[in-house]
């Protein structure tokens, strides 16, 4: 019997797909408190909030001479206004005079209003008068010594290079909300608003087997039937994408043993485990097998091109592991390593994700146009790798409907890694259709590299 949610073949469609698995992911990772700077990338667990005004006092926008306005509201470069240098604030020290009738205080930028002083004069509206009321140079460095008394050019108004208490942050303003993965600028609030740590989720670890008896590890003989392993770093490097800690499980063979073996040691340490390889329909496909026996499988099967044999399935930790709720999520993916790297993407990101407690949106699809025609197989979703046309900079061009123009970046089949290289973006041609003729409107899905990670 069918049900709605599937498509040709029985298929599973890829939202049912995602629905069902993202039902299985347990709570949040519990949290830890780290310091700022080991911040980067990982996802906040709080509300931050300022514990202080920023700037905490009127400061100098400029290095000049702190000031009263209407002293010097008639000066000009031919009458320059005479004011009596009567102390200095440097950066980080409190005034030790105030600014009075005639006077000014010399300040650096940062440094605290003196009181009395209204606006600050920048340096080089000013020149340096000594004792005997001899001019220095015009705008002398303020770093010099402190002249007697200043002659100032300009007329400015209240306010001048005045920075506001508070006028950045208000002390409980609310700077940072729980969910999001922090990016430099976010530690830097953090951290201005006077937040020595942070408290974050903690990483989600994740643990990639590769199967296959062909598999050898990269660099090793291949002997007469072997190829490289390359799911098991490529997977590695996606998760860490994700924030994720990995744990490399290494080469199973294509036994139910070898299998089991390889997953308990994943369970007893990761909140998820990536498999690739044996999930298909082979007689030495154990994957699926093996979930089965050390939980369940939830899903296999997507409506999806390439990927179809992905497999989902939920597996109790052994006690004293710390998966949240006990679970282990297990995902089966296709050898194929375009298959893997897809329905890496399309499942095993957005559970990890949601796992990890970051609020993410689903992908934003861009506008594209496809310049040739492609055919698909009906009844499955496909993503097809292509390239963007660019200008003679590398800038996206873009037609008069905002559109980006893109051509396969090379061979669609699931086993070629070469144009998964090339590609600038996935083209989404929906289950329905079975061909594109060239001139066709498809939804883009970029492939830019996730900001980074520090790990
Ligand atoms: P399977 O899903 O095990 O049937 O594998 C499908 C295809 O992907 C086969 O051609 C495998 O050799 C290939 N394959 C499986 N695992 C890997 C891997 N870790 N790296 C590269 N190719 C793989
Ligand atoms: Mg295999």
């Amino acid at each position: 019997m069918r049900t709605e949610t599937e498509g040709d073949e029985g298929l599973l469609a890829v939202e049912a797909a995602l629905d069902r698995l993202l039902a299985q992911v347990p709570s949040e990772l519990p949290t830890e408190r780290v310091a700022l700077a080991a911040g980067l990338g990982r996802v906040l667990a709080e509300v931050v909030t300022s514990t202080t005004d920023l700037p905490p006092w009127d400061n100098s926008a400029m290095d000049g001479y702190a000031i009263r306005a209407r002293d010097v509201a008639a000066a000009s470069e031919d009458a320059p206004v005479r004011l009596t240098v009567v102390g200095e604030v440097r950066a980080g020290h409190a005034p030790d005079a105030a600014v009075g009738e005639g006077t000014a205080v010399r300040v650096a930028t940062g440094a605290p209003l003196p009181p009395g002083a209204d606006a600050v004069v920048q340096v080089e509206l000013t020149t340096p008068l000594d004792e005997g009321g001899e001019r220095g140079p015009r705008g002398r460095d303020a770093a010099g010594p402190l002249p007697a008394a200043c002659l100032v050019h300009r007329s400015i108004g209240p306010g001048t290079a005045v920075r506001r208490r508070g006028e950045d942050l208000r002390a409980g303003q609310r700077l940072l909300e729980p969910g999001g993965a922090l990016r430099p600028a976010d530690i830097a609030v953090a951290a201005a608003g006077g937040a020595p740590e942070l408290l974050v989720r903690r990483r989600p670890r994740v643990a990639v087997l590769a199967t296959g008896d062909e598999l050898r590890v990269p660099g090793s003989g291949l002997g007469p039937a072997g190829i490289p392993d390359s799911n098991r770093p490529g997977l590695l490097a996606l998760a860490a994408t994700v924030g994720a800690e990995t744990l490399d499980l290494g080469i199973a063979e294509d036994t139910l043993e070898a299998t089991l073996a390889a997953l308990r040691d994943g369970l007893a340490s990761a909140d998820a485990i990536v498999v690739s390889g044996g999930v298909s329909v082979g007689p030495y496909d154990v994957v699926r097998t093996a979930f089965g026996q050390l939980g369940r499988v939830d899903l296999w099967r997507v409506a999806v091109q390439p990927g179809k044999p992905f497999a989902f399935g939920v597996a109790p930790a052994p006690p004293g592991a710390e998966a949240p709720d006990g679970r282990v999520l297990l995902f089966g993916l296709p050898g194929n390593p375009v298959s893997a790297f897809v329905t890496f993407e399309l499942f095993v990101r957005p559970a990890l994700d949601r796992l990890a407690g970051r609020a993410t949106a689903p992908p934003a699809g861009d506008a594209g146009v496809i310049d040739e025609p492609v055919r698909k197989a009906p009844g499955r979703r496909a993503f097809l790798r292509v390239v963007a046309d660019r200008d003679a900079y590398g800038r996206l061009r873009r037609d008069g409907r905002g559109r980006v123009h893109v051509r396969l970046a090379g061979g669609q089949g699931s086993h070629l890694l070469h144009s998964l290289v090339a590609a600038d973006a996935l083209a989404v041609v929906p289950e329905t259709v079975d061909h594109l003729e060239a001139g066709s409107d498809v939804e883009l899905r970029w492939l830019d590299p996730p900001a980074g990670h520090p790990s």
